[in-house]
């Protein structure tokens, strides 16, 4: 039996990275997946029909994950079209770095809205639909500069930090409807995001990891897997660190 059969998960930036290794590891595990991106580029629809011939249902929605007219929307759609939504990963997410004293209000006003707002907009409207179902599992994509800070992502930080106050008061408010709310703190993992990090920053990471590696989008699918399936069943409002030993 795959953990994930039966099930339907919404993934939000999809297209690649973290989110990406998501969609295979549900879609390996038996789940129908709803996927967003921010534009329904060749790549996308490679990915798309590459989902599909693995015996499961893969389709990609193009929107902005924190315009909450257009989540209002498409999660309606989503749910016509797949009949449930059983998980939420609300994964999208980018970084503006800078020192606090060249910070600038766009810089943190991006983050805030893309990191932040999308995951109030994204399980706003998909509440209504785990509700009538009695059954939900959100999964919120945090960091651990979330959770300890880091030099120069002040508004990365913060924002990382706002989705664990989030989770863990939807976890109080849903779990007696049997809704679930985890984040998962993932440290260093390599994607398209961090690789654009200079050598001597990636180096400074490696140096603070016990395992002596980044970590790969699969290291935090599994854990995805984990916090969608019935085995975690019992486990809400918790924040599961992906590092590697880095936060301990
Ligand atoms: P990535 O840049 O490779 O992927 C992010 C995805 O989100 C992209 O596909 C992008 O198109 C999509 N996206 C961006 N803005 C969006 C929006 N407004 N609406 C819908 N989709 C949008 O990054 P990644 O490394 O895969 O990171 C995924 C998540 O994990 C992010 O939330 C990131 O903050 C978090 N994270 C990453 C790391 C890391 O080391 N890579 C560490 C901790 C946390």
């Amino acid at each position: 039996m795959k953990l994930l059969e039966g099930k339907t998960a919404l993934i939000t930036g999809a297209g690649r990275g973290i989110g990406k290794g998501i969609a295979l590891k549900f879609a390996e595990q038996g789940a129908n997946l709803a996927l967003t991106c921010t534009s329904l580029r060749d790549e996308v629809m490679k990915f798309e029909n590459e989902l599909n011939q693995m015996g499961i249902k893969a389709k990609f929605y193009a929107f902005d994950a924190s315009d909450f007219e257009a989540s209002q929307k498409y999660v309606a759609e989503i749910a016509t079209e797949f009949g449930r939504i059983d998980i939420l990963v609300n994964n999208a997410g980018i970084t503006r770095d800078a020192a606090l004293k060249r910070l600038t209000e766009e810089q943190w006003d991006d983050i805030m809205r893309v990191n932040l707002k999308s995951v109030f907009c994204m399980s706003k409207a998909v509440q209504p639909v785990m509700w009538k179902q009695a059954a939900g599992s959100i999964i919120n994509m945090s960091s651990v500069v979330g959770v300890r800070g880091n030099a120069n992502q002040c508004n990365y930080a913060a924002s990382k930090a706002g989705i664990i106050g989030f989770t863990k008061s939807a976890a109080q408010e849903l779990g007696a409807r049997n809704i679930r709310c985890n984040a998962i703190a993932p440290g260093f993992i390599m994607t398209e995001m961090t690789d654009v990090l200079p050598d001597a920053v990636k180096d400074e990471w490696m140096k603070k990891i016990p395992m002596r590696r980044g970590g790969t989008p699969e290291d935090v699918a599994n854990v995805a897997a984990f916090l969608g399936s019935d085995l975690s069943a019992y486990v809400t409002g918790q924040v599961i660190n992906v590092c590697g030993g880095m936060l301990t």
